[in-house]
C-alpha cells in the first residue's frame, strides 16, 4: 500500500520500528497532493519546503533516540482558520487573503512541539459559515466520492484531504457541525471534543461559545491519537478546562458490555433520508449485539435548536467580526473617501454574501428592543436544550443518531436557499449548544455510492467513552478506511 494511504496509527508504528522514514512518508503525501489536489481542491496553500524540513527533523529525532509522540514525522493538514506563524491564514475570505499571523494557535504549537509535519492549509466556508464549503471566497472543494457533490462544510478541505489521502489526518473546527457533517459526507472520522477540552487560542473566532477544534482522521484510533496531542488546558484560553488528558488511545479496547446507549427519537424524524436511517439503525443493532443496551430516549427541545443556534451564532459572529475594519490588519478598500467610507467599502468588498447575511442577522438580534425577544430568548432555550441532554445522560452513557439527514448534496443545490442549508445542521447543532463531545464514524454507503455517517454523543469530558464506543462500532461495522477511486487511478 502507498504510504499516503496508511492510517496515522500504522505510520506511527512503522516509523517507530524504523521501517519507513518521515521523509518518505512526507514525499509520498506531496506526490499524492501533486496528483489529485487539482481535482479535489482541498488545499489553499501547501508548504512542501517547510514540511520536508520538519520531516528531516523528525527522522533525526528518531535516529538520536529522542522522545517521540504518535505524530512525530506525520504529515498533517490544518483548516485555514488555525493561525500559523508565517503561513497564510485566510479563513477562505478576501478579508484575510494576505494575512500571515505573527504566532501559532496553541493546537498548532502543540503539533509542532510533538514533531508533526505541517503540509498546508485547507479550504473551508468563509469564516466557517456554511455546510458545503461553497462559501469559500477562494475555490470550491469537491467531494472525493462524487466530484459533482459538495464535501460538506465548513471544514470541507480538512475532510476532503483525509478522504483523498492528501494528508494523513487534519484538524477542523466545529461550531454547529462543521467537523462531523463533512466527515459524514466524505466517509472519514470527524470528532468534536467537549467545549473546553481543546484550546481555542489562535483559532479565528466565529461563535466563541460554540467553536471547538477537533481531529479529522481515517479511523477512530487515529482520532484518539491526535486528540491526545492537542487536548488540555491552556492558560491563554480561559475557557479551556484544567482536567487531566486521558490516554484515549489506550482506553479504546476496553469492553462496552452493559453500556447504555440512548437513541433519541427526535433525531429520526421527517426529512431523514431512508438510506441514512437504515444504515444508522443497522449500526444501533450491531452495537446492541456486542453487548451494549439500547434505549429509546427523547430530547424534546430538538426542534428549537436550529433557530436558537442561528440567533446565538450570528450574534457572536457580528461581534467577533467587528474587528475587520480595514484599520488593524487584513484587507482595506483603497477607493474610499474618508474613514466611514473606508469602513463601509472594506466590509462590503472584503466579506462574502453569507458572512454579511450573518453579521446583519446577528446585529439585529442584539440591537436594543430586539435583544430580549431574540438573543435572551435564545439563551434560555439553549439552557432547555442542555437540560434535555442532562436528563437522558442520567441514564445513558452515550447517544447514537445520524449525523446529517441526507448524504452529500450536489453543488448549487442549496446555495440560493440559506434556510434549507441551515436545516442540514439539525442533528449536529444541539451538541454544540450543550457543549458536548461527539463523533461521526463511517456507517455505510448509499446505493449511489455516497458515504453515510453515524453520530455518537457523550457526556461532557467523556471523550474516553465516546472514542471507545466509536472504536468498537468501527470494528463491528468495518466502514472506516475505504478509499474513493479518483479519476485516472487503477481500481
Ligand atoms: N453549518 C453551520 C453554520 O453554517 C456550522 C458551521 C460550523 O460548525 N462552523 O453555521
Amino acid at each position: 500500500m502507498e504510504l499516503y494511504n496508511c492510517s496515522l496509527e500504522e505510520l506511527w508504528q512503522r516509523l517507530e520500528q524504523g521501517e519507513v522514514s518521515s521523509l518518505e512518508v512526507t514525499r509520498s503525501v506531496f506526490g499524492r497532493i501533486a496528483a489529485v489536489d487539482d481535482t479535489i481542491a482541498a488545499y489553499l496553500e501547501t508548504d512542501e519546503k517547510g514540511a520536508l524540513a520538519q520531516a528531516e527533523a523528525a527522522d533525526e529525532c528518531r535516529r538520536k533516540g529522542e522522545k517521540t509522540t504518535p505524530v512525530t514525522g506525520i504529515p498533517l493538514g490544518l483548516k485555514d482558520l488555525l493561525s500559523t506563524k508565517g503561513l497564510k491564514t485566510t479563513c477562505a475570505s478576501r478579508m484575510l487573503a494576505d494575512y500571515r499571523p505573527e504566532y501559532d494557535a496553541t493546537v498548532v504549537a502543540r503539533l509542532r512541539e510533538a514533531g508533526a509535519v505541517i503540509t498546508g492549509k485547507l479550504n473551508m466556508d468563509e469564516f466557517a459559515m456554511g455546510s458545503s464549503t461553497e462559501n469559500s471566497a477562494i475555490k470550491a472543494t469537491r467531494n472525493p466520492w462524487d466530484l459533482k457533490r459538495v464535501p460538506g462544510g465548513s471544514s470541507g478541505g480538512s475532510v476532503a484531504a483525509v478522504a483523498a489521502a492528501t494528508a494523513i489526518a487534519t484538524l477542523g473546527s466545529d461550531t454547529g457541525g462543521s467537523i462531523r457533517q463533512p466527515a459524514s459526507f466524505c466517509g472519514v472520522v470527524g470528532m468534536k471534543p467537549t467545549y473546553g477540552r481543546v484550546s481555542r487560542y489562535g483559532l479565528v473566532a466565529f461563535a466563541s461559545s460554540l467553536d471547538q477544534i477537533g481531529p479529522v482522521t481515517l479511523t477512530v484510533a487515529d482520532a484518539a491519537l491526535l486528540l491526545g496531542v492537542i487536548a488540555g488546558h491552556d492558560k491563554r484560553d480561559s475557557t479551556s478546562v484544567d482536567l487531566p488528558v486521558a490516554d484515549y488511545y489506550g482506553a479504546l479496547k476496553k469492553d462496552i458490555k452493559g453500556l447504555k446507549i440512548g437513541v433519541p427519537k427526535e433525531y429520526f424524524g421527517a426529512g431523514l433520508d431512508p438510506e441514512v436511517e437504515a444504515a444508522v439503525r443497522l449500526g444501533c443493532s450491531q452495537l446492541a449485539a456486542s453487548g451494549a443496551q439500547l434505549d429509546d430516549v427523547s430530547l424534546p427541545h430538538t426542534d428549537y435548536a436550529v433557530a436558537t443556534y442561528y440567533l446565538l451564532a450570528t450574534a457572536e459572529a457580528s461581534s467577533n467580526l467587528a474587528r475587520y475594519d480595514g484599520v488593524k490588519y487584513g484587507f482595506r478598500a483603497d477607493d474610499a473617501d474618508g474613514l466611514l467610507d473606508m469602513y463601509r467599502k472594506t466590509r462590503a468588498q472584503g466579506f462574502g454574501d453569507e458572512v454579511k447575511r450573518r453579521i446583519m442577522l446577528g446585529t439585529y438580534a442584539l440591537s436594543s428592543g430586539y435583544y430580549d425577544a431574540y438573543y435572551r430568548k435564545a439563551q434560555q432555550v439553549r439552557t432547555l436544550i442542555t437540560r434535555d441532554f442532562d436528563k437522558v445522560f442520567a441514564d445513558c452513557d452515550v447517544l447514537v443518531s445520524p449525523v446529517c439527514p441526507t448524504p452529500a448534496f450536489a453543488f448549487g443545490e442549496k446555495v440560493d436557499d440559506p434556510l434549507s442549508m441551515y436545516l442540514s445542521d439539525i442533528l449536529t447543532i444541539p451538541v454544540n449548544l450543550a457543549g458536548l463531545p461527539a463523533i461521526s464514524v463511517p456507517c455505510g454507503f448509499t446505493k449511489a455510492g455516497l458515504p453515510i455517517g453515524l453520530q455518537i454523543i457523550a457526556k461532557p469530558f467523556a471523550e474516553e467513552t465516546l472514542l471507545r464506543v466509536a472504536w468498537h462500532y468501527e470494528q463491528l461495522a468495518g466502514w472506516s478506511g475505504h478509499r474513493p477511486t479518483l479519476a485516472g487511478e487503477a481500481v
